[in-house]
């Protein structure tokens, strides 16, 4: 061997003879095993032997050298100090004239950081690296696991799906920092409220699946979906500041509901959707109506695919009147849909499902762009002082509608932008808060309105609509329906009217059936009325016809 090789190497290296003593060891040897060449010469290399492998390990290696003329391997070692290494670890047979060997060749690397990286990716492969929680893939492994084990032992076996109610509002309010800290809690509540040998993984963001083996009895498992409930709607404290947050669960049994992994996450999750929308902080359990609910959803979500392409959309048009002046101010665009079998499919059926799935992104966009077509035209039929109102949807924000959509689409349909007002929910400004901020001031920017829909049945509060760039407050249907007979809705109403007033904001009462509810809200201050009482949602044709009937309005022609 090339001696300066022998001496250089990072690699550890041990001559052996024909009687397998050692002959010869380089520095590397020295300093990996600790041994001095001298303690070591002469003796069998089993100086180094950890005891960590039995004999027949070393009897297939030893084959193997006389077989083939070597081995490779990884082979737990003992340095001179009594510590325990990894080591890579070959070895040649160098024949003699004869054919037998006259020496071993030994060449070895501490392979210790190898393995301890190893060992790290295969922690970060499994577990989560902000709670320490098993991940999704582990949890994964662990159901398939755990569904054999029932199996074979004819148990039950629970999956708990826990999403968090308002933990998006945390960390869009604090902080980023402040969010992770609370799913660390979080993570660590949960772990109380199982036993040792059940599982609780982090299964994405806010979401959380608890893992229950051995199952007996469904009362303890609805008692452990209360506990975690209870243990999360407990005050957090996060860097000194009080937050409190809620819980969705949705549970599904092994075998009753499912009997593969990814079935029951499934169910769990459908589950957990459902609590959801029974108001927050409470557990369901599956049940076959949720599937077969589902199953629906999935049609009518490949329906309203097709829809798009098969223009069985089309816009509806409804009239806001000044009450005093007898005139339309505005007309508000209303979303059909032209089933081919259900017929004529309400948005607030529809809608939700183009949130979810997306699709409203194509169809907000649609909507904007044939309102504002249909606008033109009627402000070039003579009808030249109308408006137009739009509802916009908070998930279009992600989906690609912008102040840039806007502005071309205003520019194609030579409109000014004061003539077009989006109307978004209080949710919408809740969720996400600065980027709605953000999102809207941008369309503000180019002129056109911001009107807050259906006022008064979420948040609401003085404070939040002074951060939002929004210029009228539209009454919901709700408070004006029992009017004026419900003393409650009336005082709530004046209360808004004073709000309004307040803060400068136009106001819009929207469902207004009656003649009596008309009186009463032009009484209290709100002139600018929409519903029933004027007219119907309608077809653009029919809308033409009833503008120009409508002697008083703007029509000209
Ligand atoms: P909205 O924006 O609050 O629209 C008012 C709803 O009240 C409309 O329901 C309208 O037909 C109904 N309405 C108007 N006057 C009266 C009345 O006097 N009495 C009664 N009982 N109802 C009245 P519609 O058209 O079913 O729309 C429901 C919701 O769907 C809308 O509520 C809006 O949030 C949403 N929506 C409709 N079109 C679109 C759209 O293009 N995009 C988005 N994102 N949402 C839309
Ligand atoms: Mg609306
Ligand atoms: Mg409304």
């Amino acid at each position: 061997m090339n001696a300066t090789v022998f001496d250089t190497t990072a690699e550890g290296i041990m001559v052996t003879n024909a009687d397998n003593l050692i002959k010869t060891v380089n520095p590397a040897f020295t300093r990996i095993t600790g041994y001095a060449p001298e303690e070591v010469i002469g003796r069998g290399p089993s100086v180094l032997s950890s005891g960590r492998h039995n004999s027949e390990f070393y009897e297939s290696l030893w084959d193997s050298v006389q077989q083939k003329g070597y081995w490779t391997g990884e082979v737990w070692n003992r340095r001179k100090d009594g510590s325990v290494f990894p080591e890579w670890l070959s070895i040649t047979a160098i024949p003699g004239e004869d054919g037998i060997a006259k020496e071993h060749v030994a060449v070895f690397s501490d392979i210790t950081k190898h393995k301890q990286d190893e060992e790290q990716i295969r922690y970060q492969a499994n577990y989560d690296a902000l709670t320490g929680l098993p991940n999704r893939s582990l949890l994964s492994d662990r159901l398939t696991q755990a569904i054999g084990s029932a199996n074979r032992e004819n148990w039950k076996l629970a999956l708990l799906f826990v999403d968090l109610d308002q933990f998006k509002m945390v960390n869009d309010t604090f902080g980023h920092a402040m969010g992770d800290e609370l799913l660390q809690q979080v993570a660590s509540r949960l772990k109380r409220c199982v036993r040792e040998s059940d599982t609780v993984a982090r299964f994405g963001g806010d979401e959380f699946v608890i893992l229950l083996q051995d199952v007996t009895d469904m009362d303890a498992v609805a008692h452990i979906a209360a506990k975690v409930i209870d243990s999360i709607i407990r005050v957090f404290t996060l860097h000194g500041r009080e937050v409190y947050i809620g819980a969705s669960v949705g549970i599904t049994v092994f075998p009753d509901d499912a009997v593969n992994a990814d079935s029951l996450l499934r169910n769990a999750d459908m589950a957990m959707y459902q609590a959801k929308e029974h108001g927050r902080n409470n557990y369901q359990f599956f049940t076959a109506s949720m599937q077969q609910r589902t199953l629906e959803r999935q049609q009518l979500e490949l329906d309203l695919r097709l829809a798009v392409k098969r223009s069985e959309l089309e816009i509806y048009y409804q009239p806001v009147m000044d009450a005093i002046l007898d005139r339309v101010v505005s007309i508000e665009a209303l979303l059909r849909w032209n089933h081919p079998h259900r017929g004529v499919v309400s948005p607030k059926l529809f809608i939700p499902l183009a949130e979810d799935c997306g699709l409203i992104g194509l169809i907000g966009k649609w909507v904007i762009k044939g309102a504002c077509t249909q606008l033109s035209q009627w402000h070039k039929a003579g009808f030249f002082d109308l408006n137009m109102a739009v509802n916009l949807s908070s998930r279009q924000r992600e989906l690609g509608l912008d102040a840039d959509y806007l502005r071309q689409v205003l520019q194609d349909t030579e409109l000014s932008p004061e003539t077009l007002t989006l109307e978004m929910t209080e949710s919408l400004l809740m969720r996400d808060t600065d980027e709605a901020i953000t999102w809207l001031t941008g369309f503000k920017a180019l002129g056109v309105n911001l009107s807050v829909d259906d006022f008064g049945t979420g948040y609401s509060s003085l404070s939040y609509l002074k951060r939002f760039p929004v210029d009228i407050l539209k009454i919901d249907r709700s408070f004006v329906n029992d009017l004026p007979a419900d003393i409650d809705d009336a005082s709530l109403v004046k209360t808004i009217v004073a709000m309004a007033d307040s803060l400068n904001l136009g106001l819009v009462a929207e469902g207004v059936e009656s003649k009596e509810q008309a009186d009463f809200l032009v009484g209290i201050g709100c002139r600018n009325l929409q519903g029933f009482y004027y007219a119907k949602p309608m077809k653009a044709a029919a809308m033409t016809a009833w503008l120009s009937g409508d002697v008083q309005g703007t029509g000209t022609t």
